[in-house]
């Protein structure tokens, strides 16, 4: 389906109303329901739009707005600016430690994305943060998760931690952070498992490994194609861990990121990064003002 942007909607819809001279509340109203539209559009949770549609009505109502030369370029920009604050505003920056080693855990649901983000991560924080990080592969219930870090390790030549898919990983992290430690590499980044859905031993599991290595970043990872199942896994993610940023990964498909508001106000934790591609570089700073240009379409 082809997706017209709201910008656009908006605007005949402004041209539609501009022969009468005047803009009235119900012209407000119809606007507004081509916001609703699109942000459900773009598959942001009922809720989340059903809020953010009052606050930008209460606004678009104002008569510094209703009394402009142009009230439909008006609403448009309201949109704009309140979809951006919704998000958080400005970028926000991954924790590190003061005193190392930064401790970063990795969280989500299976194919997620998780173990390629630890790997962007490491990469990452290498690169800017001029960090050596060591991944650790905590992930002993996924055949072949073990694997696949140790290959994502090697191809952006980063030491990975593993003893295997017969030790918890609750004494997987213990001895890595020891290693870590003794090799003196600042900072551990930690695949933890996934499941396809959330349970109570996988929370169990994932909770004793964050008492255990006191994270700086608890870092949530989702798929943004799943929509709205992303919003309630987000929230019991949250409600567990309290986590402290969000990747969302796959922005390269052909979603328009509504999740990303979703998640956000729900959770009220600030998404950090954004996945881009499968590549390794493939991970980019998460921009709220961009983000919203793409929702807005
Ligand atoms: P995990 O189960 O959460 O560890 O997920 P994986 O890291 O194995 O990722 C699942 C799949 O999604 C893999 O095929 C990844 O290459 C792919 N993937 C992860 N992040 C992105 C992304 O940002 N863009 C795209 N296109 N694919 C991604």
């Amino acid at each position: 389906m082809a997706f017209e942007g709201l910008g656009e909607r908006l605007q005949s819809t402004m041209d539609r109303i501009k022969g009468k001279g005047k803009v009235t509340e119900s012209d407000v109203k119809v606007m507004m329901r081509e916001v609703r539209l699109a942000l459900l559009e773009a598959d942001v949770n009922f809720k989340v739009v059903k809020q953010f549609v009052n606050d930008v009505k209460e606004r678009a109502l104002g008569s510094d707005v209703m009394q402009s030369l142009t009230p439909g370029q008006q609403v448009i920009k309201i949109v704009q600016e309140e979809l951006t604050s919704l998000m958080g505003g400005e970028n926000q920056k991954i924790n590190l430690a003061q005193k190392p080693p930064t401790v970063i855990m990795m969280v989500g649901l299976q194919g997620a994305g998780k173990t390629t983000t630890a790997g962007k991560l490491a990469l990452h924080l290498r690169k800017k943060h001029n960090k050596r990080p060591l991944l650790v592969a905590g992930d002993i219930y996924r055949p072949a998760a073990i694997d696949q870090l140790q290959t994502v390790g090697k191809q952006i030549d980063i030491p990975v931690f593993s003893m295997g898919d017969q030790v918890k990983p609750e004494e997987i992290v213990e001895n890595a952070m020891k290693h870590a430690k003794e090799e003196h590499l600042d900072t551990v980044i930690i695949d933890t498992a996934g499941r396809l859905h959330v349970d109570e031993a996988l929370m169990n599991e994932l909770k004793n490994v964050k008492e255990l290595s006191n994270p700086d970043e608890i870092m949530l990872v989702v798929d943004s194609m799943t929509g709205q199942d992303a919003v309630n896994v987000a929230e019991s993610f949250n409600e567990l861990l309290d986590i402290t940023g969000v990747t969302l990964t796959k922005l390269d498909g052909d979603t328009r990121g509504g999740a990303a508001l979703s998640i956000r106000s729900v959770t009220e934790k600030p998404i950090k990064f954004i996945g881009v591609s499968e590549k390794m570089d493939g991970l980019e700073a998460f921009h709220p003002e961009r983000m919203a240009s793409r929702i807005l379409g």
